[in-house]
């Protein structure tokens, strides 16, 4: 039987780890953190995941039917449609991770990788918590990928990642609802304010996460940048309890995702929206798709095909519209007035319609 290890019980491991314990893989799950952790994350899934994923209500925070954009510099304000729903990670990943092992998989969590090597045809992963032998690696690891920087894949590079800042404040829940909504995101834009990126207000039960990020290379100065956001949405949150403060990357550009026997899913290979910030549903449908190929390729017995057909199998889900979304995102948040303009198709299109097609016909 083969054997595979996937390091990271986020969504993207969990998903893939779900699927091939399921059908008869040998999988073992380390994960760094003791489930349930904490993970910087809006925590915003759009509403087919909440069906395609079988997400349960019970750890859904709150649902949400619109989306307000800022335009802060031009002093506008849109509201879009736009359902899904906001919970917190530590409640995903943990449901995940339980799911998975329920169907076979084993997790082995504050374990860290520390090293990998190659012994003819086994991989020997040396962690936290003794040494690990399997067939396959799944790196599903996030942005800073161990595994990959291990095996000496390529980095992101500071104009394909960016820097997030979050703020999860505590306020009631009727405070919330009278300066934020019942059922709405609120999200910044402004040149000056953020750069390349945006701000965010995504209320929780009783909780706000306020966050706000910019790609590397657009930074002017991250400290007095993310002050200027606070005193901007100062009345949306006056009053509320400072819970926890926290800073993370995301990417916004893929990078290889194949080598030898090494899967790379969800953020670990860049599966971000480089418009939107948006990579849960990524992650977790790259981990389903790294899943079926794997076992297509091992059950024909043609493992030299693996990359082609998860390459093929990842473009058809959402690989082609990360590409497109990617080739406009330097236009976009070029000029306001060009953040307006997009603001506007969005109001009334799908993102990935416009990356596809609306943008370019000036
Ligand atoms: C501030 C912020 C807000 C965001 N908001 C949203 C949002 O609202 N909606 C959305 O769709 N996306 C959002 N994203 C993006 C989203 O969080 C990621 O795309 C998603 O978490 C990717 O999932 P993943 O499974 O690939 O990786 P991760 O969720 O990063 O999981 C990786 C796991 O690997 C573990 N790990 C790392 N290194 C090791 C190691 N050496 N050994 C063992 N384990 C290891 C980590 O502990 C972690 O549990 C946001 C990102 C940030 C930073």
């Amino acid at each position: 039987m083969n054997s595979i290890i996937v390091v990271g019980a986020g969504p993207a491991g969990t998903m893939c780890a779900e699927f091939l314990a399921k059908n008869g893989f040998s999988v073992i799950i380390l994960e760094k953190e003791r489930l349930p952790r904490y993970k910087p994350c809006g925590g915003a899934i759009p509403k087919e995941m909440i069906k395609e994923f079988d997400i349960p209500s019970s750890i859904i925070q709150r649902y949400f039917n619109s989306l307000i954009l800022y335009q802060v510099e031009k002093d506008v304000i849109i509201e879009r449609n736009g359902e899904g729903a906001v919970l917190w990670r530590s409640d995903l990943d943990n449901y995940l991770t339980q799911r998975a092992c329920n169907n076979g998989a084993r997790l082995q969590d504050e374990t860290i990788v520390l090293n990998i090597t190659r012994d003819v045809d086994k991989f020997q992963i040396s962690t936290s918590k003794g040494a690990f032998e399997c067939d396959w690696i799944i790196a599903a690891d996030g942005v800073n990928s161990t595994v990959l920087r291990l095996m000496n894949w390529k980095k992101f590079a500071p104009d394909e990642i960016a820097l997030t800042i979050t703020h999860e404040i505590e306020l009631s829940k009727q405070k919330i609802e009278e300066r934020l909504g019942t059922d709405q995101l609120h999200i910044y834009f402004g040149k000056k304010l953020i750069g390349i990126g945006y701000g965010w207000l995504f209320p929780k039960k009783e909780v706000v996460s306020v966050g706000w990020g910019c790609q590397l290379n657009s930074i002017r100065n991250t400290n007095k940048q993310f002050q200027e956001f606070l005193s901007l949405i100062h009345e949306k949150i006056k009053g509320g309890k400072f819970k926890r403060k926290a800073a993370h990357l995301v990417p916004v550009n893929i990078r290889p995702f194949y080598r030898d026997k090494i899967v790379a899913v969800g953020d670990a290979a860049g599966f971000v929206d480089p418009l939107s910030g948006k990579g849960i549903i990524y992650a977790a449908w790259s981990g389903i798709i790294a899943g079926q190929v794997l076992k297509r390729i091992v059950d024909k017995n043609k493992i030299e095909n693996f990359y082609e057909l998860y390459e093929k199998k990842l473009s058809q889900a959402f690989l082609t519209a990360l590409k497109a979304k990617r080739n406009i995102q330097g236009d976009i948040y070029g000029s306001n007035e060009n953040i307006l303009r997009f603001m506007k198709l969005w109001q009334n299109h799908r993102s990935t319609e416009i990356a596809l097609s609306l943008w370019n016909k000036k």
